[in-house]
């Protein structure tokens, strides 16, 4: 090997990256470009290939098609690229694009209301609901068996009693007597 070549083992910047695509389009060959950058011909070919993707902010990116839409999930950030697996210029990870990347799981907590008869303390019956996570949770609350709920309790779909029994889980409320769509928390 000849003398080394200035450059080497100093770190490529982007703007070199640009300059060595524009003049190797110009006509620039290999060896003119290893002279003029003063680096290898095998980083010259490196930086050819490499591909620099535009930094796009969200509102920008929101107008492009997901599939052209690179995410760095390390940075947070958007590119524009025709290409796959394009390292992100910033930190170097590997982007996807937005249409392959899934959506972060939300967790969504899933309140059913369900609703059966209950004694009340004046010893009748009364509709009552009460909204928790599962079956087994409700038949807790009211103090039943599985069974005991099983055959009594199922899960409403009454947006009156959705919406009541909601608004605080896992607080029994019973039905007022002169008022059908009233419920009250059970004491
Ligand atoms: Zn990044």
């Amino acid at each position: 090997m000849a003398g080394r070549l200035i450059n080497h083992g100093f770190p490529i910047t982007k703007d070199e990256i640009r300059e060595a695509q524009k003049r190797h389009r110009q006509g620039d060959d290999l060896e003119q470009l290893e002279e003029y950058f003063q680096r290898s011909r095998m980083s010259i070919s490196d930086m050819l290939e490499r591909y620099l993707p535009e930094r796009l902010t969200i509102k920008e990116a929101l107008t492009n098609p997901l599939d052209k839409l690179l995410l760095c999930e390390n940075c947070n950030c958007f590119w524009y690229a025709d290409q796959i697996d394009v390292h992100c210029p910033d930190c170097n990870w590997v982007c996807k694009t937005v249409a392959k990347v899934k959506p972060k799981k939300t967790r969504v907590s899933k309140l059913k209301v369900f609703g059966g008869t209950i004694l009340t303390a004046e010893k009748a019956e009364a509709r009552a609901i009460v909204a928790c996570k599962s079956k087994k949770k409700a038949a807790a609350i009211i103090d039943i068996s599985l069974a005991q709920f099983n055959q009594a309790w199922c899960e409403s779909g009454d947006i009156n009693e959705l919406s009541i029994g909601t608004q605080s889980p896992g607080v029994i409320f019973i039905a007022s007597s002169d008022d059908p769509t009233g419920f009250a928390p059970a004491n």
